[in-house]
């Protein structure tokens, strides 16, 4: 869907996206919010008259990535005679402000996560050169009433927003900052979303929100209209004709009550993959960290997660060198990466974030440290991946076919537990579940045979 706009009045859009699945999910309603202006997406930003740089905030390096694209889009804006227009969105947005401009004077526009249904207004001041540069409010249920309520998508997986921001405040931690106080979508609002997916050929939703298991939008009136938890929405959208699989993103271990771990045995189309991150399996640093919950009380949500769907695969993401973290602290993480044993997991080392209680702490480790523990860290986590990854080999997995593989005839899916899988096949089955036979496994992919495909299938 991406190339030179074909008509005249068309517009070149070029929006690039850094940072989590929501900044993705982000990215694809700023091209729904701008494509009734007549923006339609390019593949190089030289190409564009918009440039949006969608923004996080996370870690140090994510910061400082922006800023040195930005001088680069500065120098192409000079060479476009000053037709391209420059906007930053996202968390960096958010923090940053007018520092923004004035740390790079050709950005044009400034709007924090919760502003970018107010782009085409922002984009009409700037051409007339009136008015505010700089849209940093919180409303996050006037965004969310503001967007399109339909969305154009390519493909048979798509991401759904359900939740917004953040009241846990880990002190590490800048979302609560950038994205503001925890906030639910109305339930109809998210049927409606998901209904108009899977007229256009979505088979795979992914519920997000920064801390998507806290869920808890109004049902409708004739629903009763109290508010829902994540399990009663994951079992009333798995009812929507053609959504044959939900996963959600990111939980936290407080928010993972019992409804939604029964959820994952009694609902089929809740595929057997969760991501829960732990940070830490040390209690001294997860008090530091403002977590509220111990090492044993995530292993008993684990053990209780598996009894309910036993073979659920899980995954997490862990920070080494949190201040003050010793051998014995980061030990304590190891062990418990081998009691759990992990499909998957991300991990990072502590970065400091101005304005954050951690960063205030004593006892702030060296990069030599931490880069020794993320290396160990990283080890285990590749160790436990791959021989994930090989239990595969010889099960016949429902593979969702997402596209054609980078060789002739090979196409590329989903497992239902989030891998990538190849396969050689017609493409005629993108956008089909079919079952493929698992014959090869690396770290980050397995490879597979398609077993026979009904006739109503192809
Ligand atoms: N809400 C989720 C949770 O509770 O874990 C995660 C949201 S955050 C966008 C994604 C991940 O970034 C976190 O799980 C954490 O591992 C990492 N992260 C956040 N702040 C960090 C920091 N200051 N330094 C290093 N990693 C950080
Ligand atoms: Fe950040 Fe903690 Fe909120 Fe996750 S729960 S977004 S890590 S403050």
């Amino acid at each position: 869907m991406t190339g030179t706009p074909e008509e005249k009045s068309l517009k070149g859009l070029f929006i690039r996206t850094y940072g989590c699945q929501m900044n993705v999910y982000d990215s694809e309603r700023i091209r729904d919010v701008l494509r009734p202006l007549g923006y339609a997406p390019v593949e190089a930003p030289e190409a564009a008259d918009l440039v949006v740089v969608n923004t996080c905030h996370i870690r140090e390096k994510a910061t400082e990535k922006v800023y040195s694209e930005l001088g680069q889009l500065k120098r192409m804006k000079e060479a476009s005679g000053g037709r391209m227009t420059i906007a930053v969105a996202g968390c960096v947005a958010q923090a940053e402000g007018e520092e923004l401009i004035r740390r790079q004077p050709a950005v044009d526009l400034v709007l924090g996560p919760q502003a970018y249904h107010k782009l085409p207004e922002m984009i009409a001041r700037a051409s007339r050169a009136i008015g505010d540069r700089l849209e940093t409010e919180f409303d996050t249920i006037e965004k969310f009433d503001a967007l399109p309520k339909t969305r154009e998508v390519d493909g048979p997986t798509a991401f759904v927003s359900v939740q917004e921001g953040c009241d846990k405040f880990c002190t590490f931690c800048v979302v609560p900052y950038t994205r503001g106080a925890e906030i639910s979508r109305r339930v109809d609002d998210i049927v409606f979303e998901t209904r108009s997916l899977a007229s256009q050929g979505v088979r795979e939703i992914t519920l997000l929100g920064q801390n998507v298991n806290a869920f808890h939008g109004p049902a409708p009136v004739i629903e009763g209209g109290d508010d829902w938890t994540l399990g009663q929405l994951c079992r009333h959208l798995s009812k929507i004709g053609g959504i044959e699989r939900i996963r959600y993103t990111t939980s936290h271990p407080r928010d993972m009550d019992d409804d939604l771990i029964s959820a994952h045995g009694d609902t089929p189309a809740l595929m057997p993959f969760l991501h829960l991150p732990v940070q830490s399996g040390s209690d001294r640093i997860l008090k530091a960290m403002n977590r509220g919950h111990t090492a044993d009380h995530y292993r008993d949500i684990i053990a209780r997660v598996r009894q309910a769907r036993p073979d659920i695969a899980v995954a997490s993401d862990f920070i080494v060198g949190f201040p003050g973290e010793s051998d014995a602290d980061f030990e304590a993480t190891m062990q418990l990466v081998r009691d759990i044993g992990y499909a998957i997991a991300y991990s990072f080392k502590y970065s400091s974030r101005p304005g954050t209680p951690a960063a205030e702490m004593h006892g702030h480790l060296s990069e030599v440290v931490k880069d020794e523990r993320l290396q160990a860290l990283q080890g285990l986590l590749r160790e436990q991946q791959t021989e994930f990854n090989a239990s595969q080999i010889g099960k016949s997995l429902p593979v969702l076919v997402t596209g054609k593989g980078r060789n002739p005839g090979q196409m590329h899916g989903r497992s239902p537990y989030l891998q990538a899988v190849h396969f050689e096949g017609p493409e005629s089955l993108n956008g089909k579940i079919v079952d493929v036979k698992i014959v090869g496994a690396s770290l980050n992919s397995l490879t597979g045979e398609l077993m026979r495909v009904p006739e109503a299938v192809l």
